[in-house]
Order: C-alpha cells, then sequence, then structure tokens
C-alpha cells in the first residue's frame, strides 16, 4: 500500500472544512488527516478529532484551552492562537487553509516556509501578504493550489500554457462571477437590502462572511487581487464576467484567441478534492453535467456603477504594496458590522473606500509590517464605521 497523504484542516468547521472532511470520508485510503483547527466550536472539533483520530488540535482563544484540553482528552496536544496555526501549517503534506479572514496568514506563510503543499481557500490572507508570498513561495517543496473554484478553474485552463514569468501566450484571465443576489438590482433598489437578502446567494452555499462579500462584488474583487499573485499576471490581463448560472467556473485566453474553460456544477467538494489528490483525480462525479438536457449559458458585463467595490480592488491593486492588505482589512471590518446590524448594506463599499482614501503607503517588508498596516486599516475602518475620520 502506498503512503496516506497527510492532511491539515484548518478552519476545519467552516463551510469549507466541513466538505474537506467529506472529501477525506470518501478516500480514507489516500489520506490521514493529522491536524485540524478552528475557532470556537469545540464540540464540533472534538467530534472530528474524535473521528479521525486527529493527534493535534488548534483553537484561536487562550480561554479555551483548559475546556479543549479535557473535551479532547489525553494524546490530544491542544496548541492555540496564530502560533498554534502556525505549527499545525507545518505539520502535514497538505495544509487546507479553510480559516477566514486575515486570521488565516500564520497558515499561508508557515506552510509555504515549511515547503509544504498549501490547497488555498482563504484568499484573504493570500492577498494581504502577496508581496511576502513571494519570498516563501520558492522553498523547496512548496506550492499552492487554489481551492477557490475559479482559480481552481484557471490553474486547470492554464495547463497547457506556456509557463514563463506572466504567461507570455495568455492575452487575460476571464474570471467569471454569478453577480450574487442583487444581479440587475439598480442602486436605489439596493437602498433597501436586508441581512437575510443579502446572505441568500443564488448559487453557492457559504459561510455568512464571503456570502456577505459576493453579494457586494468585494468577493470578486479579492479574486482579481488573488488570480494576479497566484498566477503572477497583472490586473490589467484579468476581466471580471458575470456568468449567473456558476458552470463556467472561469476561463483562459490564449494569444492566439483560443478559450479554455473548466466547466462544472458548483460543487466546492471538486476544487477541494483536485487540490488534495493532485495529479490524481478522484472517481465522484460532483461536476458533472448533462449536456442531453437543454440548458443556457449566458455572459454579462458586471455593472461596476451599482457595485463599486470591484473598480476598488482594481485600484488597490495598482497601488500595490500594503493596499490590498488595506482593502481585505477595512472590507473584513465592514462586513462584520453589517453582519452585527451596525450598518447598512449599502455602508460597506463606500466605507472601505472611505479607508482607502486614507492609505498610508509605508514600507511592507515583513510579517510584523503587514500586522501594522492590517490593524491601521482595522481601527480607520472602525472610525468612519463610528463617524469619524
Ligand atoms: P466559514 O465562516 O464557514 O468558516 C471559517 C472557518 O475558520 C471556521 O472553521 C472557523 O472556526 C475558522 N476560524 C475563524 N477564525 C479563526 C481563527 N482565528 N483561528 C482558527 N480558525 C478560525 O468560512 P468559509 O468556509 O466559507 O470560508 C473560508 C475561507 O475560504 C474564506 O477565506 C473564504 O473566502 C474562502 N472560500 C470559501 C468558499 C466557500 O464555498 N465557502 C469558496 C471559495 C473560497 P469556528 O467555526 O469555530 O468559528
Ligand atoms: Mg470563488
Amino acid at each position: 500500500m502506498t503512503t496516506r497523504r497527510r492532511v491539515a484542516v484548518l478552519g476545519a468547521t467552516g463551510s469549507i472544512g466541513r466538505q474537506t472532511l467529506d472529501v477525506l470520508r470518501l478516500e480514507p485510503d489516500s489520506f490521514e488527516l493529522v491536524s485540524i483547527a478552528g475557532g470556537t466550536r469545540l464540540a464540533e472539533l472534538a467530534q472530528v478529532a474524535e473521528e479521525f483520530h486527529v493527534r493535534r488540535v488548534g483553537v484561536s482563544r487562550p480561554e479555551d484551552y483548559i475546556a479543549a484540553r479535557e473535551i479532547l482528552g489525553d494524546g490530544v496536544e491542544v496548541v492555540v492562537g496564530g502560533d498554534g496555526l502556525a505549527e499545525l501549517a507545518t505539520d502535514a503534506d497538505v495544509v487546507v487553509n479553510a480559516v477566514v479572514g486575515f486570521a488565516g496568514l500564520p497558515v499561508t506563510i508557515n506552510a509555504l516556509a515549511a515547503g509544504r503543499t498549501l490547497a488555498l481557500a482563504n484568499k484573504e490572507s493570500f492577498i494581504a501578504a502577496a508581496p511576502l508570498v513571494e519570498r516563501v513561495r520558492d522553498t523547496p517543496g512548496a506550492s499552492v493550489l487554489p481551492i477557490d473554484s475559479e482559480h481552481c478553474a484557471i490553474y486547470q485552463c492554464l495547463a497547457d500554457s506556456n509557463t514563463g514569468p506572466g504567461h507570455p501566450d495568455v492575452r487575460r484571465l476571464l474570471l467569471t462571477a454569478s453577480g450574487g443576489p442583487f444581479r440587475g438590482w439598480s442602486r436605489e433598489r439596493l437602498e433597501s437590502v436586508t441581512r437575510h437578502e443579502a446572505l441568500k446567494h443564488p448559487t453557492w452555499s457559504m459561510g455568512p462572511k464571503i456570502t456577505i462579500d459576493s453579494s457586494t462584488l468585494m468577493n470578486k474583487g479579492l479574486e482579481v487581487l488573488e488570480a494576479s499573485a497566484l498566477f503572477g499576471v497583472d490586473v490589467e490581463r484579468i476581466d471580471v464576467v458575470v456568468h449567473p448560472q456558476s458552470i463556467v467556473h472561469s476561463m483562459v485566453e490564449y494569444v492566439d484567441g483560443s478559450v479554455i474553460a473548466q466547466l462544472s456544477q458548483p460543487d466546492m467538494r471538486l476544487p477541494i478534492a483536485f487540490c488534495l489528490g493532485r495529479p490524481i483525480r478522484f472517481d465522484h462525479a460532483w461536476g458533472a453535467l448533462d449536456f442531453t438536457q437543454a440548458q443556457s449559458l449566458t455572459f454579462e458585463p458586471p455593472d461596476v456603477d451599482a457595485f463599486p467595490a470591484l473598480p476598488l480592488a482594481y485600484a488597490a491593486a495598482r497601488r500595490a504594496g500594503a493596499a490590498p492588505a488595506w482593502l481585505s482589512a477595512a472590507n473584513e471590518v465592514a462586513v462584520a458590522a453589517f453582519l452585527h446590524d451596525e450598518i447598512a448594506w449599502t455602508d460597506i463599499v463606500p466605507i472601505v473606500s472611505a479607508v482607502m482614501d486614507q492609505f498610508d503607503d509605508a514600507p511592507l517588508r515583513s510579517v510584523e509590517d503587514l500586522v501594522a498596516h492590517d490593524a491601521q486599516a482595522r481601527r480607520r475602518a472602525t472610525t468612519v464605521i463610528a463617524g469619524g475620520r
């Protein structure tokens, strides 16, 4: 028997984390789950630890340490916070970063620095840390495989590309977007959006933060930055195409006009299994489409007037340095405020924009610099929300 690939699932209790566990359950001969981490859902972490005989578990809050030790019992090591995530990120062959938000940073940086395969869902840390990621990506053994469905699609569509820096045989990357629940809504109609409406995505079932990001199109803006950093393609060569059916997960246009697309049902287990198994594809037809049935696939340009998050993300990309980190941090604060009913849906992107107007272009040379930028952007966002400047 070949040895099983050792997997760490960090963010195991979330939408991506649980779907990753579903894939592992179906392929017990291929994978061994060695460590997991989550935020505060200790009982669920304990269940997963017991089911998979996991030996190391990360919890986010120091005050949960004692309770976690008790509930997990002897034989399971408990680690805490960002330092704990950093340790677990070096623990496995494939490290799934399914943490939400900037909190996923230690996983991204340390998995790559330790020469692991990083199966990346956590786009926020990757975007914020892009200049730092560049330095650790070349570590012998290190690689990044994108779980995000659009990026996994592009990864597959680039298989035939000249792999020179910046993919010179590629004209553009075409990132598809469902358009979210408010596609086609006017600015006036958007004024009345409720939390309940914003949390209902038409084609994907996801965690609350990315669901709100999808409704503002900030998710697509973050994905433009993610694609640029992942594939080394300038954002001027990345276009967003609204495709409401979420069947074409993204496309690559080559210089000869040939367009390669990846199509499948919207099911995150497909990209997750692709990243875990690469280069093996597992025999589970999660993505299967039935072309004997009539169906239409439609494409339209995004409405950037009604959804200004998209141009804001391109602007952050052009500023480079820590600007994407500020964008993402301000957005995290604004989305959390919206989810706590502190601001209206239409306030989210203007708050991010107001923070970007105050962007402080100090250097981003180290993790310490990045953490300071993140904290500063969050402080500014909190001040803007409180009504100050
Ligand atoms: P969820 O909110 O469903 O899950 C987030 C996970 O992160 C939970 O396990 C949560 O633990 C954990 N977590 C939160 N804070 C910390 C922390 N400080 N330390 C350790 N763990 C923490 O989010 P999703 O699964 O939807 O998204 C995860 C990431 O994947 C995001 O970056 C998102 O953009 C990206 N993504 C998600 C997709 C999807 O379909 N859901 C698609 C493409 C990308 P707890 O539950 O205990 O709080
Ligand atoms: Mg996506």
